[in-house]
């Protein structure tokens, strides 16, 4: 029995998401210790100590099923952005929300449209549901201002009668490039009102304060708009599993009847209202992660590699050859990088900022395996 032929058509086409190697894996297939992680964007200051401190509070009680509605933390980021509670839905992860949107909006007879090296979970949620991707080229290298960078103007070409969906990053990754907020308030203006377009802010926090839209503000202007969040990046809980989505009260109860309900679990509820309350952790993870987007484009410059200007908690340099090869040899220093090959980008490594020490330890272990190893 060829079980494929039983699958949906959607699910026959899917590639799988290709995550970040974990630490474990690295050191259990090379029998080695210490190795170091900059592979999946995570926070190098780990979760906070207060949301550590909650979530101990919170064990006793986990014979519970979790709150499905999570009303302690959707009251708490309705607050927090000014919103009503009736427009935040909550996800496991905010992949998990790009997944309710998808399975909400799109079917086989329907298209999404996303940018060329765009966040590979977009091409993956609309594949499983079997709906058309149109993908529009970004700009090309050569741009003036935003080389690889989400073209809009092209995305909106692409948009036609059968689009239901366009999803779209800002910063985007693997890129880390951004949209001017002027530019994106135009492009919302011209998307039509039955086309709902997904904003995923999963970087939001780390962006300059003057390239932040006023995207929450922009809820109220355009009915068709959902913002997503996440607690993974700046908040450090990547393994907990908690992000978000915030719209019109109208979308966000279609989003709810395809959630479970109990996708955020109760340690996740505790740790994110924990997160949201810690202010000085936020603020110190941009701080580190500024100061060390700034190392990092210094040791490039020196290693004379160009890089993607990005305004994430990462960067991806173009290694000027095949990265694949450089990638194992970099794991053979004991550093996992991300390839981006599966992003059209096979030049490339994105590389998550890290500590002082971290980022020092990358920028080496490049050196040795681009010019051989030190001999101090
Ligand atoms: C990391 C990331 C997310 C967040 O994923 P979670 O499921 O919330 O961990 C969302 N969008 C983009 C573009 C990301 O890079």
């Amino acid at each position: 029995m060829a079980y494929k032929e039983l699958a949906t058509k959607g699910v026959q086409g899917l590639t799988p998401y290709l995550p970040g190697k974990p630490v474990e894996e690295l050191e259990r297939e090379l029998g080695i210790t210490h190795s170091l992680k900059l592979a999946s964007n995570e926070n190098p200051l780990g979760p906070s100590a207060s949301v550590q401190k909650a979530l101990i509070t919170a064990l006793p009680l986990l014979h519970l099923y979790p709150d499905g509605s999570a009303h302690n933390l959707r009251h708490k980021l309705a607050q927090v952005h000014g919103l009503d509670m009736q427009q935040v839905t909550l996800g496991n992860g905010s992949n998990d929300v790009l997944e309710l949107i998808a399975r909400t909006f799109l079917t086989e007879q329907s298209s999404a449209v996303f940018s060329e090296y765009a966040f590979a979970v977009y091409p993956i949620v609309v594949q499983a549901v079997g709906a058309q991707a149109k993908v529009a080229n970004a700009y090309p290298v050569d741009h003036s201002s935003m080389p690889y960078g989400h073209d809009l103007d092209a995305m909106l070409s692409c948009i036609d009668k059968n689009t239901k969906v366009v999803f779209l990053a800002n910063p985007n990754n693997p890129t880390g490039t951004w949209i001017e907020p002027a530019v994106l308030h135009e492009f919302l203006t011209k998307v039509d009102a039955n086309v709902v377009v997904v904003l995923d802010e999963a970087y939001f926090e780390y962006m300059p304060d003057s390239l932040k839209p006023d995207s929450i503000n922009w809820l109220n202007l355009f009915p068709n708009l959902i913002i997503t969040r996440t607690f993974s990046k700046i908040h450090a809980l990547a393994g907990l599993r908690v992000g978000y989505a915030l719209s019109n009260a109208e979308i966000a109860d279609l989003l709810n009847r395809v959630r479970q309900p109990f996708n955020v679990n109760t340690m996740a509820q505790v740790a994110a209202c924990a997160a949201l309350d810690d202010e000085t952790h936020v603020v110190q993870s941009v701080m580190i992660n500024t100061q060390g987007l700034k190392q990092l484009m210094i040791g490039f410059d020196e290693l004379g590699l160009n890089y993607i200007q990005s305004i994430g908690n990462f960067i991806t340099v173009d290694m000027n050859q095949p990265a694949a090869p450089l990638y194992d040899a970099l794991l053979h220093e004991g550093v996992i990088v991300r390839p981006v090959a599966n992003y059209g980008l096979a030049n490339h490594l994105r590389i998550t900022v890290g500590s002082y020490q971290q980022n020092d330890r990358v920028l080496r272990a490049l050196d040795s395996v681009l010019n051989g190893p030190a001999n101090d």
